[in-house]
């Protein structure tokens, strides 16, 4: 009999269509309880250095105002413009190109250098969702824009510059590869089953429990059936909305209380500031209707063990399918039974 606590077997990603393999049987032992030592450094609350602290000069002559809340500009070094001629190239359909338009903003979430999202009010997380709604409409209502994309890159792990606490949002022409893969599987399931996939995913999860990490009114997190990093996260709402700017007063209330409450048992996991990728995936904004389309939140953190060592997609992992050792069922207990006290104000 297969027990997937035992032994190793594939587990499949309804979202992406594809698979990943789990080898439980190498992490037999029970945790080993390694006693961290609490990152304690605290950054200032401002910093003359950083380029998006208030009144700091940026690239070229450009200066940030005196901002006092969220604060939204063009990404001085963009990696999409709109000032691009159209055009396409193809050689034997193996040689191919196309022209792609976009535009890229930041988005600071507070003026206070020191903060993340698991150190902010609650409230003042709430302006940021506002914030991203409005982005969403505004960038997605461009006539070149059909796919608008809202993420953090958290810790120097993960490539992130700069600590102060900000996320980018790039907003395109054409619909990003796991968007485009997530709106195919999303629009399978809704054409056999006349449903939503994360809406009926939500509802198997509710049932089973052994995967929810917390929930709200509202909203969900839990850590999916087919994670490929040892702590990922997804966090599902309980009602079915397409996109953030869908929510209401209520929910995005809800939103803010479960961002800040996932990104604090993070942190309180390693007792480290908690470095990930996370972003949104919502309905196109290519004038569609896309009624499949479930909004939700992605968190991909890279640690594994400890605060400093973490996983690398290697090898295998680069040539044949993602692996794990540590099952989800396990790493949502991990995370479950962690305070939502951070543990700086401890
Ligand atoms: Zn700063
Ligand atoms: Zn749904
Ligand atoms: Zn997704």
């Amino acid at each position: 009999m297969l027990d997937l606590n035992e032994h190793s077997h594939r587990r499949f990603n309804p979202l992406t269509g594809e698979w990943i393999i789990v080898s439980p049987h190498r992490t037999k032992r029970p945790w080993q309880g390694q006693t961290e030592e609490a990152s304690r450094d605290t950054l200032p609350d401002y910093d003359p250095d950083c380029y998006l602290c208030p009144t700091n000069h940026r690239a070229g002559d450009k200066v940030n105002p005196a901002y006092t809340g969220v604060y939204v500009f063009d990404n001085d070094f963009a990696a999409l413009r709109l000032d691009v001629p159209e055009g396409r190239q193809n050689i034997g359909d193996l040689i191919v190109a196309e022209s792609e338009r976009g535009l890229c903003r930041v988005v600071c979430f507070s003026p206070n250098h020191s903060l993340t999202l698991s150190r902010m009010k609650t409230g003042d997380i709430k302006s940021v969702i506002d914030e991203w709604a409005n982005q969403y409409i505004e960038l997605g209502g461009e006539a070149f824009i059909n796919h608008v994309q809202i993420f953090e890159n958290r810790g120097e792990m993960m490539g992130a510059s700069n600590p102060h606490p900000h996320c980018q949002i790039w907003a395109s022409e054409s619909i990003p590869n796991e968007p485009a893969k997530e709106l195919r599987s999303q629009n399978d399931y809704h054409d056999k089953r006349g449903r939503c996939l994360l809406c009926d995913y939500l509802k198997l999860e509710k049932a089973g429990g052994e995967r929810i990490v917390c929930e709200n009114e509202y909203f969900a997190a839990l850590v999916p059936f087919w994670a490929v990093y040892p702590f990922e996260v997804m966090i599902v709402g309980r009602e079915h909305h397409g996109s953030i700017d869908e929510l209401s007063e209520q929910e995005r209330m809800a939103f803010a209380e479960i961002l800040k409450r996932v990104t604090t048992r993070y942190d309180n996991l390693f007792l480290t500031p908690f470095p990930y990728s996370m972003g949104f995936h919502q309905k196109p904004t290519d004038g569609g209707g896309h009624d499949s389309v479930h909004f939700h939140a992605h968190f991909y953190p890279p640690l594994l063990r400890s605060a400093t060592v973490r996983k690398f997609l290697v090898g295998f992992e680069i040539l044949g399918s993602p692996q794990r050792d540590i099952t989800p069922e396990s790493a949502a207990a991990r995370l479950r039974n962690l305070s939502e006290i951070h543990y700086l104000d401890n």
